[in-house]
């Protein structure tokens, strides 16, 4: 090794799935000084030239040294990835079992993978806009916003907080008020919210109290706009940066604090490709950086209720409703004993009329979209399936068609049914459009709006539907999600849920948190200003002690009750989890393949490791392939890591195979 010595030896991560940084020599003519660890640099790779990033000049390497190639060219002058986001980079691929290569090569933005755009804007002059701040717009905090605002503010260094805030109880009066502190200070501020709830009303908060320039970062800009925002934070121009999960991963000048709006929030856990938790990322973005990170909901996950018990996290608490506001009342419809017509029991019905009378609004909430969740045959009790999945196709109406919401599969609508040819077809169950029509028959004289995925396609819709529902154009309010999160509708005096009972009885373990979660989102929607606020729920379980816990003691109670049944069962947060997928279009592969991995953890396992499976989900074929699961868990984060650390460079899968390590699985589909 003495020859190496003076070498110059690139250690380079490259976009392929290998778990290795990969050895290269400078390019002819590069000095010393131009290797700074950031930058992008062309490299042979096989017979292709790929960009890599530069992590680490060093002067050995295991390979010999006349097998190495010599790197192309430099691309930067200037590192692209700061050293706080290698950092970053470097644990997530140790946490999430990911290669670094591709970890990092997700941190960049698409045309900055790809090596097209420099890693700096050439015009660095602050965009000065003459920005005047309405200040009677700024509301004079409560006390227990101002508690929340002063612990916030006493600290520079690392700590995450947990605000606890009921809905409408001034969380984002609290991040306006911590994010000014930090501005005042010279420092900038990361903001993080759901996919659903980045609307102008939210980026308007923010917009009219800051004269900084703000960049927004989310799903639907161009590559072109996401990468000009990525720079323009960078370059430390946009002081704030307001985005959805992958916004994290901005780089920022001088970092002063990080913000989580709605925690619980399932968007903020990527689902495909890096399997990551943007909260798990940004509490430890936050620890690299040595600054403060609030994490807010008014329904805090179950993990998050835990860290702030055992006090990782500092809890902050709003127990009350900002400004005139009062909680709403929430009441119970027994739907084994109350008739009902349309989906809708003659109870709820007479409370719509009554709220509408008072010319309040009334927002209905169902978790289903598409006219019926199935096409049934009522001569022999067929129901149109899905030929690519274990699924039922969804009857929609307007456009008449079967969808599978799964695969995206649409088909016509059978006249008659395949198996007996009778005609006697019908929808069975309820959906979004099938409410509406029931509505419009028992409301004729209403204005009704239904929002959902189908109705807000087309771009700008949905801003248009929430400032007509704020004009008072629209009296009845009927939707999936999309209307229990992120809109401030003022008017709303009755929330009904028509379908609670779904999550109760899941095979997730997790159905209870969310289902808990949605009830407590939806209820929030209602009496939101002056106006005090009814919630109906309707179900067909009304002795269900966790309903009964959540609309009597509210959810905190709920999540204390939650918290003790997972202890027992020694559930997550309790254990740590680690979800092994497989898919194939071979059911036995998928399986085999799983098999093989449990048999290669074997010679690791220790008695705090538990292995269940594998097994197949609840729906095996999706899209034709078919899915499998190994479940690797232990109480000790650690212990499972050390395994996982030992068995995942091991596993070598077969090439008809597609497979996916998910470390703190979400859903356990
Ligand atoms: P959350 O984020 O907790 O749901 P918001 O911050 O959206 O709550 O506040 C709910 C409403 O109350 C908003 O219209 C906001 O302007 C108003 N608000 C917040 N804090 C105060 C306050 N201290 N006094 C009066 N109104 C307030
Ligand atoms: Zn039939
Ligand atoms: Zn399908």
């Amino acid at each position: 090794m003495s020859q190496n010595r003076q070498m110059n030896i690139l250690k380079v991560a490259i976009n392929v799935p290998l778990p290795t940084l990969f050895d290269y020599l400078p390019p002819l003519k590069s000095k010393i000084e131009q290797l700074k660890p950031g930058i992008r640099l062309e490299v042979p790779f096989g017979r292709r030239t790929m960009v890599g990033i530069l992590l680490n000049v060093e002067s050995e390497t295991s390979l010999e040294i006349k097998k190495l190639k010599a790197a192309k060219l430099l691309i930067d002058s200037e590192p692209i990835l700061p050293r706080e986001l290698i950092e970053l980079g470097k644990w997530i691929s140790n946490y999430y079992h990911y290669p670094i290569g591709e970890t990092l090569f997700n941190i960049l933005p698409k045309l900055l993978r790809d090596g097209d755009l420099p890693a700096e804007i050439k015009d660095k002059t602050e965009p000065t806009k003459n920005k005047k701040i309405v200040e009677e717009k700024i509301p004079i905090l409560n006390k227990h916003q101002n508690e929340a605002v002063k612990t916030i503010q006493s600290t520079q260094n690392f700590k995450p907080f947990l605000l606890d805030g009921v809905t409408g109880s001034g969380k984002t009066e609290v991040y306006l008020n911590a994010i000014e502190s930090v501005l005042n200070q010279n420092k900038s501020a990361l903001v993080l919210v759901p996919e659903i709830s980045l609307t102008p009303q939210t980026i308007a908060r923010f917009t009219e109290r800051f004269k900084q320039d703000i960049a927004i970062l989310h799903s639907r800009l161009t590559n072109k706009e996401r990468a000009e925002n990525w720079q323009r934070a960078k370059g430390g121009i946009a002081k704030i940066v307001i985005g959805t999960r992958s916004a994290i991963f901005t780089p920022m000048s001088n970092l002063g604090i990080i913000i989580i709006d709605e925690e619980h929030d399932l968007s903020f856990k990527q689902q495909s490709g890096l399997l990551y938790s943007a909260k798990n990322v940004g509490v430890m973005r936050a620890k690299l950086l040595d600054i403060p990170i609030i994490l807010g909901s008014a329904t805090p996950s179950l993990e998050s209720v835990h860290n702030a018990e055992k006090n990782k996290y500092v809890k902050l608490h709003l127990p009350e409703r900002a400004g005139k506001a009062v909680h709403p009342s929430i009441n119970l419809i027994d739907m084994r004993n109350n008739a009902a017509k349309h989906g809708l029991s003659n109870k709820l019905t007479a409370q719509i009329k009554e709220h509408i009378a008072r010319k309040g609004q009334v927002l209905i909430f169902i978790n289903r979209r598409g006219y019926a969740p199935t096409l049934m045959c009522k001569n022999c009790g067929w129901s149109a399936e899905c030929t690519n999945c274990d699924a039922r196709m969804t009857l929609h109406m307007q456009p008449k068609y079967l969808h599978c919401h799964h695969c995206d599969k649409t088909i016509k609508v059978y006249k008659e049914c395949p198996k007996c040819h009778s005609t006697k077809l019908s929808p069975s169950g309820f959906g979004t459009e099938r409410i509406e029509e029931g509505l419009e028959t028992l409301f004729p004289d209403t204005k009704i709006v239904r929002i959902d995925r189908d109705t807000t396609k087309t771009k700008g819709k949905i801003n248009k539907i929430v400032a007509d529902i704020n004009n008072q154009n629209y009296q009845i309010l009927i939707g999936t999600q999309m209307l229990a999160k992120g809109h401030d509708f003022p008017n709303v005096t009755l929330a009904a849920i028509l379908n609670a009972d779904g999550g109760l009885f899941s095979s997730d373990f997790r159905a209870e948190e969310y289902t808990a979660q949605l009830i407590t989102q939806v209820s929030g929607r209602a009496g939101r200003a002056e106006r005090p606020g009814e919630v109906y729920i309707q179900t067909y379980n009304p002795e269900h002690p966790l309903l009964i816990q959540l609309i009597q003691n509210g959810y905190q109670a709920f999540a204390q009750d939650a918290l003790r049944e997972r202890k027992e069962a020694l559930l997550p947060p309790f254990s740590h989890w680690c979800l092994i997928r497989s898919r194939s279009n071979k059911q036995e592969l998928a399986l085999q393949f799983l098999e093989n991995v449990k048999t290669l953890a074997e010679p690791y396992l220790t008695e705090n490791i538990q292995v269940l499976g594998p097994i197949t989900p609840p729906m095996a074929r999706r899209a034709k392939q078919y899915h499998a699961q190994l479940l690797i868990s232990s109480p000790n984060r650690n212990t499972l890591h050390k395994l996982l650390d030992k068995l995942i460079p091991s596993i070598k899968p077969p090439s008809n195979l597609h497979y996916s390590v998910d470390i703190d699985p979400v859903d356990m589909l």
